[in-house]
């Protein structure tokens, strides 16, 4: 592809994105294909010759935009949604072009030194204490496994990444039995086996109960375990639930464990200063994550990871091969040596354009709108003699259920869980579901910036008015 075909093609394409931004609310949510749909459409092998960009997109638009679920759709509720913005968009085409691997400070100096400060400006949002420093992961996973080798490591001083595992080592993992499945998965990398990770009990919040944890911990002593690590989950991922962070790092603190906050997701609620108040506690942690790819206006990926011993961190993960030395690695950040890639993405740019597009005014008031919708709405399913609110709504997702009078259990599950096919069939709204305390439960997040409270009242109606016809 010459420039000139590039520039020609680009600019079609931004009018295409433009468009598609435009009208992503007249999409169906989730497509209507079946698994192998788009599979049998595409050739077995790659072509050996060169095609036209012009069959290439024409493809994309009938084969592929098809089988695609608008994530950016405004009736889009369902897991976590995607927190996409232009300014983040545009930052992508920006790192795109510049196709910079930003492993070390040399790569890229600018890349390494904008990461470090817009990490300093998220840090200062969110209200952590000046002893955490940043660095963006790709995941809140990868985030996770970071914070639990560093556990290792400083419990064994360094013998496990150097000697490896002995069998004096049985170290023992903390989390609700609400936490994310990243935590066990991060468990099982680390070496520390699933049979390791203890899952507390939860409240009638769903919020770890700190007197099973403390229990669980004795215990473990007493048998000869070494209790390592807490996660602790603010905003878990079935119902929000918030872990009370400041008895759980009292016990971390008593017993020597590292303290670990998995914010993935409601992190980015920290960002309002009368959500911290919950989070009392969490300047007490060694570690913390969030994504602001979640709830903060950036494109996947960008994982907000915060670490108060970064010598610990780089310690645990760097290693400098001659062919990476450099004249200046004493001075600089080599973000290489921070997480488990040794690639990395420009990706401190689009949390840069979105901080400056929207000021921090402009996301707290995204943020606080989509909080209190979700809390009208959850009051309106509260009031209705057919539905239940089935955990607390202390940020932007509900928890709910058709639960009609007279009706078994049994028959409430069966019942929700067409109710969550029809409505998601319908292809006007995607929502899901999980499970609370063995309750079959259906769950709506407003996180999706291109929704309305517009949208969320004809999501209730729908709701409704499928119920009605179960
Ligand atoms: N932790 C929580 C509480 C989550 O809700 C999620 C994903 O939804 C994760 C961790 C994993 O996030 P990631 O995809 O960034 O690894």
């Amino acid at each position: 592809m010459t420039p000139e075909s590039f520039r020609q093609h680009a600019h079609n394409l931004v009018d295409w994105m433009a468009d598609y931004l435009s009208n992503v609310g007249h999409y169906p949510v989730t497509p209507q294909t079946q698994p192998g749909d788009i599979l049998k459409q595409l050739p077995l092998h790659a072509p050996d010759m060169p095609e036209a960009f012009a069959a290439i997109f024409k493809d994309f638009e009938t084969q592929i935009l098809p089988g695609m679920t608008h994530w950016q759709h405004p009736d889009f509720f369902a897991y976590f949604p995607a927190s996409t913005s232009p300014p983040s968009l545009l930052a992508e085409m920006l790192m795109s072009s510049l196709g910079a691997q930003c492993m070390s400070w040399l790569t890229s100096p600018a890349a390494t030194e904008l990461e470090e400060r817009v990490m300093e400006w998220l840090r200062i949002a969110i209200g952590l204490p000046p002893d955490f420093t940043g660095v963006i992961q790709d995941s809140a996973s990868g985030a996770t496994l970071c914070a639990l080798l560093c556990a290792r490591e400083r419990a064994s001083k360094g013998q496990i990444n150097t000697a490896g595992f002995t069998a004096q080592q049985r170290f023992r993992v903390y989390a609700s039995t609400e936490a994310h499945a990243s935590i066990e998965k991060s468990v099982r990398i680390a070496g520390i086996g699933s049979d390791n990770l203890i899952k507390i009990p939860v409240d009638t919040h769903f919020a770890m109960n700190t007197a099973a944890l403390e229990r669980a911990i004795l215990s473990d002593k007493q048998q000869g375990y070494t209790p390592l690590c807490v996660v602790a989950a603010w905003g878990t991922t079935s119902s929000t639930a918030l872990d009370p962070l400041a008895p759980i790092a009292a016990l971390c603190k008593r017993h020597q464990m590292w303290l670990h906050v998995d914010a993935a997701y409601a992190g980015s609620a920290f960002i309002l200063p009368e959500h911290r108040e919950q989070a009392e506690g969490i300047e007490q942690a060694d570690s913390m994550v969030f994504n602001p790819h979640k709830w903060l206006m950036t494109h996947f990926d960008c994982s907000a990871y915060f670490v108060k011993d970064t010598e610990l961190l780089t310690r645990t993960l760097g290693l400098t091969p001659e062919y990476l030395k450099t004249d200046l690695d004493r001075e600089v950040n080599n973000y290489r040596d921070w997480g488990i890639p040794l690639g990395r993405r420009f990706r401190a740019l689009k949390l840069w354009f979105v901080l400056r597009s929207y000021g921090l005014s402009g996301l707290q008031k995204i943020l606080r709108e989509q909080i209190e919708w979700i809390q009208t709405l959850a009051k309106a399913i509260a009031q209705h003699t057919d539905f239940e609110v089935l955990a607390p709504v202390p940020l932007n997702l509900v928890c709910f259920r058709y639960a009609p009078p007279n009706t078994t259990e049994a028959e409430r599950e069966l019942l929700n869980q067409r109710l969550l096919a029809a409505v998601n069939a319908s292809g006007s709204m995607f929502i899901t579901h999980t499970r609370l305390k063995g309750v079959y439960s259906l769950r709506l997040v407003a996180g999706n910036p291109n929704t309305t409270q517009e949208n969320i009242s004809r999501a209730w109606h729908l709701i409704q008015a499928t119920a009605s016809t179960l």
